[in-house]
C-alpha cells in the first residue's frame, strides 16, 4: 500500500460544509458569512504525550479530544480540521483503528477532516482545527474580573491518578486504594466540553481547558487578565476514584496533575442560579471552586486558610 492509497483509503471522506476536501493541494472552505474562525493546533508526541503501547483506537480519540476542547474553551462550534501524522511503519490496521476513534468523535461533533500530511517519522500526530463564533463572542483568557467566580467542569484528577499508576507512583497501598475504578479512560478518552462551551457564551468572562494543571492554567488566566485566584481545596469536584487515596495525592493530581480535558472558567458572582440551572441541563458537574482577586498569583488553601501545595504550578515540557 502506498502513501496515497492509505489517504484515499482513510481519511478522504466526503465533506458536507468544505467545498473541497482532501485530495487537492488545498482544502477550500467557506466560513459562514459573518463568523469569526477559531483556530488551534495541538500536537501528540509519543514518549512524551501518550505510552508506545496505547490503543491506536483511543488515541485517534484523544489527539482529536485535546483539539476540540481548545474550542470548547473558546465557546467555539467545530468546524473543519487537518490531520498530519508520522508513522514509523505502514500499518493499516493501526492506522484502521486511529481512524475508527478519531472519525466517531469528528462525526459526533459534526467536524470534517479536510486535509493533512502523511509522513515516515517518529509516531507524532498534530491535528489542527478550525471551528466558527459570532464576532465577539469569544471566552478569551483576558476577561477575568476582581470578584468573579471561579468555576470547573466535571471532576479532577483522575487522569494524573492514572498517569501516577502508570509510571510507578502509586505504592501497593495507592493501587490497592483505586479499588479498580477506572482511571485509565479520563485519561484516554477525555470528552471535550463542546457543548459547555457554547452555552457559557455572554455567561463566563474567561475560560480555557485544563490540559497542564488547574494551577498552572489558571495562571495564565491571571496573567492575562492582570489578577490573582484564590482555590478553595475543599471545594474542588476531586474525581470519586480518588477518595481513598492520600491528602497529598489528591491534591497534587487535582490541583497540578493535568489531562482532565475540564474547563475552568470564570463569571459573575450573578450568573450562580444561571450556571446551576446549566450544570442540571447539560448532566454535567459544574462547580465554584473560588474567587478572582486583586493580588498575584494562584493560591490554594484548606478550610482554615492555610496555603495547599505552595509553589506547585502546572506542567510545562520545557521546565528545568
Ligand atoms: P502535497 O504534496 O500537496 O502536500 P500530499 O500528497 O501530502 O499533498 O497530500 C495529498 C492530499 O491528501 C492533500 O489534499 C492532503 O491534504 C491530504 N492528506 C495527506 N495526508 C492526510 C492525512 N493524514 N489526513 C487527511 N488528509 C491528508
Ligand atoms: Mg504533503
Amino acid at each position: 500500500m502506498s502513501e496515497f492509497d492509505l489517504i484515499a483509503r482513510y481519511f478522504a471522506r466526503p465533506t458536507r460544509h468544505a467545498v473541497l476536501g482532501v485530495g487537492d493541494d488545498c482544502a477550500l472552505l467557506a466560513p459562514t458569512p459573518g463568523m469569526q474562525l477559531a483556530i488551534s493546533a495541538d500536537m501528540l508526541v509519543e514518549g512524551r504525550h501518550f505510552f508506545a503501547d496505547v490503543d491506536p483506537c483511543r488515541l485517534g480519540h484523544k489527539a482529536l479530544a485535546v483539539n476540540l476542547s481548545d474550542l470548547a474553551a473558546m465557546g467555539a462550534k467545530p468546524a473543519w480540521c487537518t490531520l498530519s501524522i508520522a508513522l514509523p511503519s505502514l500499518n493499516e490496521n493501526w492506522v484502521a483503528a486511529f481512524c475508527t476513534g478519531f472519525f466517531a468523535l469528528a462525526n459526533a461533533h459534526g467536524l470534517e477532516l479536510v486535509g493533512g500530511d502523511t509522513t515516515r517519522g517518529p509516531l507524532t500526530i498534530a491535528v489542527q482545527i478550525a471551528g466558527e463564533l459570532p464576532p465577539g463572542c469569544a471566552i478569551r483568557r483576558d476577561g477575568a474580573q476582581v470578584g468573579d467566580d471561579i468555576w470547573v467542569s466535571g471532576t479532577l484528577g483522575a487522569a494524573a491518578v492514572a498517569v501516577m499508576a502508570r509510571t510507578g507512583r502509586l505504592d501497593d497501598a495507592g493501587l490497592d486504594a483505586l479499588a479498580g475504578m477506572q482511571c485509565v479512560d479520563r485519561l484516554d478518552l477525555p470528552t471535550p466540553r463542546i457543548e459547555l462551551g457554547l452555552a457559557l457564551r455572554g455567561i463566563a468572562t474567561a475560560a480555557l481547558d485544563i490540559s497542564d494543571g488547574l494551577l498552572g492554567d489558571l495562571a495564565h488566566i491571571c496573567r492575562r487578565s492582570s489578577c490573582g485566584a484564590q482555590i478553595i481545596w475543599p471545594l474542588l469536584p476531586v474525581h470519586p476514584a480518588l477518595v481513598a487515596l492520600p491528602e497529598a495525592i489528591r491534591q497534587e493530581a487535582a490541583l497540578a496533575g493535568g489531562d482532565d480535558y475540564e474547563l475552568c472558567f470564570t463569571a459573575a458572582a450573578s450568573r450562580r442560579n444561571e450556571l446551576q440551572a446549566l450544570s442540571q441541563q447539560l448532566c454535567l458537574p459544574l462547580t465554584h471552586i473560588g474567587v478572582i482577586d486583586a493580588a498575584t498569583g494562584v493560591r490554594a488553601v484548606d478550610a482554615s486558610g492555610q496555603p495547599v501545595l505552595p509553589g506547585k504550578t502546572g506542567f510545562d515540557h520545557f521546565a528545568a
